[in-house]
């Protein structure tokens, strides 16, 4: 949080070079090493809208996979209040704390693979929160920014005190404890 990477849009990727495969190879290892359910590029510093998820189900299936240059289409979300336990979430970028949020139940993502073939994605539930949140960071959008104001204010004592919010903070997941 406060790095301006992370609350600028980012730009297409267009064309996928070696340089964006080893990319989307280090974000595959640093989501997987944080551990979290989703990483874009912007999280590692890299302002180009490229996504990365991964959410096996209750069987232990996997499901992840990486998009470029995505587009999102939603219903919209339910009006009322978020729930504490089914509706929070959390960030890799404003680590070790999560916060309830509304989103939409169902989306549709469309983009492409690393090959330039293109993706389709359609999923309720916690995969679509997933990328809503994860197409958010491609926009500048971190989810603290749509918290309700209790809970910004929250946010924003807890950056203060940690000293965050301001350009150069990083953690490296698998190597720095994120509570400390
Ligand atoms: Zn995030």
């Amino acid at each position: 949080m406060g790095d301006p990477v992370l609350h600028s849009i980012a730009s297409p990727v267009g064309e996928v070079t070696d340089e964006i495969r080893t990319l989307v190879a280090d974000m595959f290892e640093t989501m997987d090493a944080a551990p979290g359910v989703g990483l874009a590029a912007p999280q590692v510093g890299v302002g180009l809208r490229i996504y990365t998820y991964s959410y096996p189900d209750d069987d232990g299936e996997p499901w992840r996979g990486v998009i470029l240059d995505p587009v999102l289409w939603m219903t919209p979300p339910e009006p009322g209040t978020p729930d504490d336990d089914d509706e929070s979430e959390g960030c890799l970028s404003f680590p070790g704390e999560r916060f309830p949020l509304r989103r939409s139940d169902e989306v549709r993502v469309t983009g492409t693979d690393l090959e330039g073939a293109p993706v389709e994605i359609h999923v309720t539930g916690w995969r679509a929160r997933i990328m809503q949140h994860e197409f958010d960071h491609l926009n500048g959008i971190l989810y603290i920014d749509r918290l309700d104001d209790a809970d910004w204010k929250t946010v924003q004592k807890i950056a203060r005190k940690r000293g965050w919010g301001r350009p150069g903070s990083s953690w490296q997941p698998g190597v720095d404890d994120i509570d400390a």
